[in-house]
C-alpha cells in the first residue's frame, strides 16, 4: 500500500511507513487506545482533515474541506473524503507531506507542521532510514548485547539507590563483563547519539522502529568506522565493555568494568525509561535457543 502510493503521488514509501509505524508505536502505549478501523495506525485529527475553521469536524465533503484548507481528499472515487478508508488516509496524508517537495528536509518541515514535536520529526525520519536500508518494515529481531563466547553477569538492579549510570535512580541494569568485552547492537536502529557524558562516559543512543531509545553507557571505546546516523542490526558491534564516565574526557577506571544498559520509551510527548531487564533475559534466551537450533544443523 505505502508502495501503491509512492506511484501515485511520488512519496517515498519509507516516510509513509515510518508515520504509520510512528503513531502504532505510540498508540500501543496509550491508555485509552483509539480504536483503528482501518489497516492504517495514522489518526489525522478531525481539525486537520476538514479544516481548522471548518464548523463541520466529520466533514466528508472534499468540496467544502478543500474551502476550509482541511487535508481530507476522496481518493477511492465515492465522493467522500472519508479518514476511516486506508486509502484516503493515505493519500490525503501522502499530498500533505508532499506539500513543500520530496527532500528530507521538505518532508521533515512538514511532519514538524504536522506533529510539532522535535522528537517526534527524529523519530519518524530515523525509522524511514532503517525502513530504506532493509527496504522491509519488519525489522523486529532483537539481541542480547554480549556475545555468547564472553564471560558476563548481571541481575535486576532497576531503580537502586547505587548504580554507575549516572542518575540519581539507576535507569538500566549493568551487564559486568571483563575490558575489551565487545558491546553488540540490541535492534535494528538508527545510531543517534555517540560521544562522551559526564556520567556515562563514552556512549552510544540507538533508536529502534518501536520508538525505543537503547542506551549503551561507559564504554571503552567505539566500533572503528562507526558513526552518528549510521544504520545497524541486532547483533552488529558497535563497541566494547569498558569502566569510563564521572569525569572529563577519557577519565576510566573509578568503578569495575560493566555495560550500563538503558531503555527509553517515547510516547508522542514524552521520554521515560522502563527496567530493561526482562528484555535482556528474553533476548538472552532466544539467543541461546539460536544459537543451539544452528548447532543442530
Ligand atoms: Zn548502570
Amino acid at each position: 500500500m505505502f508502495e501503491t502510493m509512492q506511484n501515485l503521488t511520488g512519496i517515498p514509501w519509507y516516510y509513509l511507513a515510518a508515520m504509520n509505524q510512528y503513531e502504532k508505536n505510540v498508540a500501543r502505549l496509550a491508555k485509552n487506545k483509539p480504536k483503528q478501523t482501518g489497516l492504517i495506525s495514522i489518526q489525522v485529527p478531525s481539525y486537520l482533515w476538514a479544516g481548522k475553521a471548518n464548523p463541520y469536524l466529520d466533514d466528508m465533503k472534499p468540496a467544502s474541506i478543500h474551502f476550509f484548507s482541511g487535508m481530507g481528499k476522496d481518493a477511492n472515487g465515492d465522493g467522500l473524503a472519508n479518514r476511516q478508508d486506508d486509502l484516503d488516509l493515505l493519500y490525503s496524508v501522502s499530498l500533505y507531506l508532499l506539500k513543500q517537495g520530496t527532500t528530507e528536509t521538505n518532508i521533515r518541515e512538514q511532519l514538524w507542521q504536522y506533529y510539532q514535536h522535535p522528537i517526534t520529526v527524529d523519530i519518524i525520519t530515523h525509522i524511514a532510514k532503517i525502513f530504506l536500508k532493509y527496504n522491509r518494515i519488519d525489522l523486529d529481531e532483537y539481541t542480547f548485547p554480549i556475545p555468547r563466547p564472553y564471560s558476563y553477569s548481571y541481575r535486576d538492579t532497576w531503580g537502586a539507590g547505587r548504580g554507575w549510570g549516572g542518575r540519581r535512580i539507576h535507569e538500566g541494569t549493568d551487564i559486568f563483563a571483563g575490558y575489551g568485552t565487545p558491546v553488540l547492537s540490541t535492534c535494528y536502529g538508527y545510531v543517534e547519539l555517540m560521544g562522551w557524558n559526564r556520567f556515562g562516559g563514552w556512549r552510544i543512543g540507538i533508536r529502534d522502529i518501536h520508538n525505543n531509545y537503547h542506551y549503551f553507557a561507559h564504554l571503552a571505546g567505539f566500533r572503528k568506522g562507526l558513526k552518528q546516523g549510521d544504520i545497524v542490526k541486532p547483533g552488529e558491534r558497535i563497541g566494547t565493555v569498558g569502566s569510563t564516565g564521572y569525569g572529563p574526557p577519557g577519565t576510566a577506571g573509578k568503578f569495575p568494568p560493566h555495560l550500563h544498559y538503558g531503555l527509553y520509551k517515547f510516547n508522542g510527548r514524552n521520554t521515560y525509561s522502563i527496567d530493561p531487564y526482562p528484555s535482556l533475559k528474553k533476548w538472552e534466551r532466544q539467543t541461546l535457543k539460536k544459537k543451539k537450533g544452528n548447532q543442530l544443523k
